[in-house]
């Protein structure tokens, strides 16, 4: 499979439903992967049928199309251990204390590393108390949260073809317009990584010629895209750079044995334990070739649900671990060995329905190494 980097540049507002039952239901802030194939797949349908390349685009496991965030190539959601100033939070930056909490908490902790997670707790431009960061960040910056707008409506009686009583329903929708640093207003942009197989990413390129609609009430003109595909240079593969990381980390921990690492979730990851229930205990959902324990965890959690295309039916709700979730372990692997396992499952995901985004990990970020003060 092939890296990929799909941006969708909002031309219409977009309405991405997050629960069904509510009056006014709320409107995701990112387009998860089962939208962006969904639509992608029943495109090709209704321009082809259901031919021998649609049954190919439906295998399970094949191709992996990516959650797109507010932002640019390279946005991903804020780590759970992410932390910001209260008072100044985009301009006084963010800062990770994911290490300095493990440091902290570890056994044979002393006064020092204590004192260095309450240093990590103030800001360090104004001093003024940090608080725990959340959304989308681009590098060490976090990004504005997209525009929402609420309409409401009234429902229309057909037999007066006047105002129904009770009948008030609501819509919450992103606007294509979002302002940005410079004061000037910009197309909204959401991005993510994804992989296709070759032959794949053909058929996929076709499909973005014409304009392509997201979410719901796309027949009304509402979530039009203009979606691009670009092939994605992975510079060499990615064991270097998470061999690197686990170069700073060793120093960062001074851990003796094995080789230390860090995984960020950045999408949601379902996974479930041997009786099949859903499980967000990363001693579970981690991968048993890693022969890694965890150090230490800073969750979140999620509910995914979804719209089953091949049965027209919505699937079950389950809870899920949710972005920005991440963890420090410790492996007993080789370097290099561990490096080849971790690129591997960076590129598969973890956990259930990959082909839709969900499992997706980064592994050794470095942004926890640029924001250690
Ligand atoms: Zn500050």
């Amino acid at each position: 499979m092939r890296r990929v980097e799909f941006v969708a540049v909002l031309e219409s507002p977009l309405v991405i439903g997050a629960r069904r039952q509510a009056r006014v239901p709320a409107c995701l802030d990112h387009v998860p992967g089962s939208a962006l194939r969904g639509v992608l797949l029943s495109s090709q349908r209704r321009l082809h049928g259901e031919d021998a390349t649609f049954q190919r685009l439906l295998e399970p496991g094949r191709n992996r199309f990516p959650f797109l965030y507010p932002g640019p190539a390279g946005t991903a959601p804020v780590a759970r251990s992410a932390m910001e100033c209260k008072r100044a939070s985009v301009e006084h930056g963010l800062v990770d204390v994911l290490i300095d909490r493990y440091l902290a908490t570890r056994p044979g902790a002393g006064n020092t590393e204590f004192e260095r997670l309450e240093k990590a707790h103030r800001c360090q431009t104004c001093g003024q108390p940090r608080k725990r960061a959340s959304g989308y960040r681009f590098v060490r910056e976090r990004l504005p949260a997209p525009v929402r707008v609420q309409r409401m409506n009234v429902g229309i009686d057909r037999r007066t073809g006047s105002a129904a009583p009770h009948v008030l329903f609501g819509s919450q929708s992103l606007d294509p317009w979002s302002p940005g640093k410079d004061g000037d207003w910009h197309q909204a942009t959401f991005s993510g990584m994804g992989y296709l197989e070759d032959d794949d990413l053909e058929v996929f390129l076709q499909l973005c010629e014409g304009p392509v609609f997201l979410g719901k009430y796309r027949s009304r003109g509402f979530g039009r895209v203009n979606l691009s595909i670009e092939p994605a240079d992975d510079g060499g593969g990615r064991e270097p750079g998470i061999e690197e990381g686990f170069a700073r980390l060793k120093d960062l921990t001074g851990e003796p044995e094995g080789e230390v690492f860090t995984i960020d979730v950045t999408s949601p990851l379902l996974a479930f334990d041997r009786f099949l229930r859903p499980t967000s205990r990363p001693d579970e959902w981690l991968p048993r070739s890693l022969q890694a324990e965890v150090l230490t965890n800073m969750p979140t959690r999620t509910t995914v649900s979804g719209w089953d295309l091949a049965c027209g039916m919505p699937k079950d709700d389950h809870p899920a671990v949710g972005a920005g979730s991440t963890l420090l372990a410790r492996s007993r692997l080789a370097r290099t060995d561990l490096a080849r396992e971790l690129a591997g499952i960076e590129r598969v995901g973890i956990g259930e329905r990959p082909e839709e985004g969900f499992g997706q990990i980064m592994v050794n970020d470095p942004f926890r190494f640029e924001t250690q003060e």
